[in-house]
């Protein structure tokens, strides 16, 4: 079958011959229907592969959907054939404190038992057919388009796991900034619109991606500069925000945030650009929280299936073939993707 695979790290992928993989004793075999292009897989690229220990080659995707199409010993009963699932992509052990809580994205044993992602540690979704190995982590799509599900696994569940945190401080006289309007900053700007009464300042260095962000509900649009600080400072009556959320996460966005967040507000870190903020009296506003969240709960997800299956969620994306996917991850890289890019093999 074909793949695309990580084969150096600081290197892009490539489309290459690998063998089928055969479902082992719990495993399930899903026939590839659509994968998305998440921007941590060029942290990946550039970084992850190396600070992670990756074993290279690996099949990048860590959004994927697909049709059940095999299972191994064990787990036959458990799962039906021909059932389109998207994955759980933060697998856990399931049996750790933290995983009982439905926190398997935070699992304590997950490193010591080397257990990965999919496209994060071990073959992913860039790929005709990808192995999932238990069936907890193949969640029904029931009727929705595989393209436009796949997103939900990640650009979606990332943003409302983090809004989880913060909606008590979205009230009706709140404000939530959003810095990066990409795969997760269009869909969060979404989010936060229908899950509470707040306004939404959309911050990006693209006009294009403002355009998307306009597009989706966001209340204002401002260009990524120092003087967005004082349009937010204007816009919040010289207070700043309730709540920040950054989905960037560089050095540039980072100190933005630092400055655009109100005493006993929020600030929502997602974005992994390698900056790293300054926390501490004086530095952040008084009793300001400073979160770093990590993707999300099965339960997250469950919600945000319904919020698509409700039609509440309009995710853009761009399709490509799997020819096509190493280009897709070019235009990611070079911020021309509007939404989410989706392979489809
Ligand atoms: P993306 O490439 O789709 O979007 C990034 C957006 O940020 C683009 O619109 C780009 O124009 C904008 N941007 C770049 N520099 C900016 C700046 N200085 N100011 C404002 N906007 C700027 O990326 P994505 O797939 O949405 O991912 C966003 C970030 O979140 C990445 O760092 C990714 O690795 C990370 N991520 C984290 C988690 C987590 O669990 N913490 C999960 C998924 C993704
Ligand atoms: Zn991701
Ligand atoms: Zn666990």
């Amino acid at each position: 079958m074909r793949a695309i695979q990580l084969m150096k790290p600081k290197e892009f992928p490539e489309l290459r011959e690998v063998p089928m993989p055969e479902p082992g004793p719990g495993q399930i075999l899903l026939k590839i229907t659509a994968a998305g292009l998440c921007h941590s897989d060029i942290a990946v690229m550039e970084s992850y592969a190396v600070l992670n220990n990756y074993t290279l080659p690996m099949t990048l995707g860590h959004e994927c959907c697909g049709t059940i199409v095999d299972a191994g010993n064990g787990v036959k009963s458990q799962v039906t054939i021909g059932e389109n699932v998207m994955v759980y992509g933060p697998w856990g052990c399931g049996r750790c404190r933290n995983c009982a809580m439905g926190y398997e994205n935070y699992c304590y044993n997950a490193v010591e038992m080397n257990i990965t992602p999919p496209g994060l540690g071990h073959d992913g979704g860039c790929a005709e057919y990808m192995l999932v190995d238990q069936a907890r982590f193949c969640i029904p799509i029931g009727n929705l388009d595989p393209v436009h599900a796949v997103p939900l696994t990640d650009a979606a569940l990332t943003p409302y796991h983090a809004l989880q945190h913060s909606r008590a401080k979205l009230d009706a006289n709140s404000v939530a900034v959003v810095l990066g309007v990409g795969g997760l900053g269009h869909i969060a700007i979404q989010l936060i619109k229908h899950l509470t009464p707040a306004e939404v300042i959309a911050i990006d260095i693209s006009d294009d991606h403002l355009k998307l962000a306009e597009q989706v509900g966001a209340d204002f649009c401002l260009t990524s500069n120092q003087e967005a600080v004082d349009k937010v400072r204007e816009i919040t009556h010289g207070y700043g925000a309730e709540v920040v959320f950054d989905f960037v996460g560089n050095q540039a966005t980072i100190d933005l945030g630092a400055q655009m967040t109100r005493v006993l507000g929020d600030w929502n870190i997602v974005g992994i650009g390698g900056g790293l903020a300054k926390v501490g009296f004086g530095a952040t506003p008084y009793e300001c929280q400073v979160n770093s969240p990590y993707w999300g709960t099965r339960a997250d997800l469950y919600d945000v299936v319904a919020l698509a299956q409700r039609g509440v969620i309009d995710i853009h994306t761009e399709q490509y073939s799997l020819d096509e996917g190493v280009e897709a991850y070019h235009r990611l890289y070079e911020g021309k993707v509007m939404g989410r890019a989706v392979l489809v093999p």
